[in-house]
């Protein structure tokens, strides 16, 4: 199951300037005073949100990625569904960041910037097994590399 998003104070007021844009969007762009009137619009502008705030949710877990946090961790903040047992959530983490392949049956990588060595690292996800497997490109001396290496090999 996955957790739902904290219902605080500060995440009601945000949705709530969302909804306010949208509104006002619609307003003076279509020059309309309810979405019903013109919904189709409506959708789009919805939609234009939605899509921007998930480029910002894989933009935001990448950085994760960059800065040590393992794919498991990003699952249940990723949404995805934990109660499923045929789903294996580090790997849907990681299939949800990487993106489709460009052909079918291409291998995906996720890419992202190393926070400790400043290099672009291709993660190849968890199913890689051993970080020299799975993440190409940090430098030799990267201490982020080491740390997970050396937690991967902890765990095995
Ligand atoms: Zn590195």
């Amino acid at each position: 199951m996955t957790t739902d998003l904290p219902r605080d104070d500060g995440l009601v007021d945000m949705l709530s300037r969302v909804r306010r844009t949208i509104r006002d969007y619609l307003r003076t762009k279509h020059r309309v005073e309810d979405a019903n009137q013109h919904p189709i619009a409506a959708i789009l502008a919805a939609r234009a949100v939605a899509d921007a705030a998930r480029q910002d949710m894989l933009s935001h877990a990448r950085r994760a990625r960059g800065a040590g946090v393992p794919w498991r961790d990003l699952a249940e903040p990723l949404g995805v569904d934990q109660s499923d047992t045929w789903v294996d959530p580090p790997g849907e983490a990681f299939r949800l960041v990487a993106g489709p392949p460009p052909m079918p049956y291409d291998p995906i990588y996720a890419t992202w910037s190393c926070a400790s060595c400043e290099q672009v690292i291709t993660d190849s996800g968890p199913l890689a097994g051993h970080p020299t497997d799975a993440e190409k490109g940090h430098r030799d001396d990267c201490r982020r590399y080491a740390n997970e290496i050396a937690a991967y090999e902890a765990r095995t």
